[in-house]
């Protein structure tokens, strides 16, 4: 029997709106955003960013999955993985009985048309996909329309002939999905995390070299076969929605650049392609806090977000930049005015430190989080600032 497949939401948004308000809604956020995004307290001014949090691919999942629960609250529902990249969501969702086949894949190979799974709003890959519709399980698809985007154009690429560079981490579900896409079309694909790997390609492309470095280097971040001197002739340039916009625009240019040096400036229009793929949530944050570092005087900057989510760590970059810059999981990081836990921007881990907070005072912090990030943990952490400034 083939997937029945829900992709656009299953007519029970009045039904869940109250329960995502209670989880996920903050009044203090609110009250803060009507105040000019800024508020006041003690010794303490404080300065949100004035696009923050949520976005609109995450809410509509994070929808989704509840009224995925509500429609069908007599049989399994499961997610592939971590339906957003937040702790406190996906322990939400658990706490609802949704469980995670991510806690062990064999699970799926035993999946029933009785059986319903959410596809989270990064997408999964096509493979997953053909095992979810072999079972014949309901599917509730959240992916994401700016994700959809990248896979028409990495389509688009395979159709023409192009491999795929695609600037993201190769680790991350969205960048997977996005890499079998160009596979199902008969393409290739290369990622590439940052300008030092882009340089590495560039190099390659302009004067050859020992192809076989390269591959050990990319081993797992290029399509099955990928020959370094035949796959690298014509090329479309992808992101992951949510990279730095600045340095895939600097990769892009990199990446055309080197093609021109190498066939000519004629021959650039058949040789490479791109298309700005980095969704207008993630360039909205990251300009929202580039305007708040550039026009606000603070101190320190707070950044509110789980460690794996790829567009808070961005916005972490940006802050770290030019202001000491704390990268928090949630409230609790605060542990009191001198220590706090934080992921130190480009560290794999969250570190203790002290003396994170001025001792005396006026203090000004500015604060944004990530797309994946509720409203109710920035509410919590702008509360305890208060709570510590006086
Ligand atoms: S970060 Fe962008 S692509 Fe990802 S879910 Fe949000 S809006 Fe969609």
């Amino acid at each position: 029997m083939p997937s029945l497949v829900f992709r656009k939401g299953l007519d029970l948004k009045h039904a869940v709106a109250g329960m995502l308000a209670d989880n996920y809604h903050s009044a203090l956020v609110d009250r803060i955003k009507g105040e000019d995004f800024t508020y006041r307290a003690g010794r303490l001014t404080l300065h949100l960013a004035r696009e923050f949090g949520f976005c609109y691919g995450v809410d509509r999942a994070v929808d989704y999955a509840y009224q995925t629960r509500e429609r069908f609250p007599d049989r399994n529902v499961f997610l592939t993985g971590e339906i957003i990249h937040n702790p406190h969501v996906n322990e939400k969702l658990r706490t609802m009985g949704v469980r995670f086949l991510s806690d062990d894949p064999a699970v799926v190979d035993r999946l029933t048309h009785d059986d319903v799974v959410i596809l989270p709003a990064f997408g999964v890959t096509v493979e997953m996909l053909a095992r979810l519709d072999r079972r014949g399980c309901t599917l509730v698809d959240t992916t994401c329309g700016s994700v959809l985007n990248v896979w028409k154009n990495v389509r688009r690429y395979a159709e023409g002939g192009y491999t795929s560079i695609i600037h993201g981490k190769v680790w991350h579900e969205e960048t997977q999905a996005t890499a079998s896409q160009a596979v199902q079309y008969g393409g290739k694909y290369l990622v590439v995390l940052d300008r030092a790997e882009s340089d590495l390609i560039c190099d390659y492309i302009r004067r050859g070299g020992d192809a076989s470095e390269l591959a050990a280097r990319f081993a797992s971040a290029v399509s099955p076969g990928f020959e370094f001197d035949r796959d690298l002739e014509r090329i479309g340039l992808a992101n992951q929605t949510t990279m730095l916009m600045s340095e895939s625009l600097e990769i892009g240019e990199l990446v055309r650049t080197a093609m021109i040096d190498r066939y000519g400036d004629g021959a650039i229009g058949d040789r490479y392609q791109a298309f700005d793929t980095i969704c207008s949530a993630t360039q909205d944050r990251q300009d929202a806090v580039v305007a708040l570092l550039r026009d606000t005087p603070v101190d320190l900057m707070i950044v509110i977000g789980g460690y794996n989510s790829s567009n808070t760590a961005n916005l972490a970059r940006i802050c770290a930049a030019s202001r000491p810059t704390f990268h928090i999981a949630d409230p609790d990081c605060l542990a009191s005015a001198q220590e706090i836990r934080h992921r130190p921007v480009g560290s794999k881990e969250e570190l203790p430190a002290t003396g994170w907070l001025p001792a005396d005072g006026p203090v000004a912090i500015g604060l944004t989080s990530g797309a994946s990030t509720p409203d109710n943990l920035v509410g919590a952490t702008i509360a305890r600032l208060a709570e510590f400034c006086g």
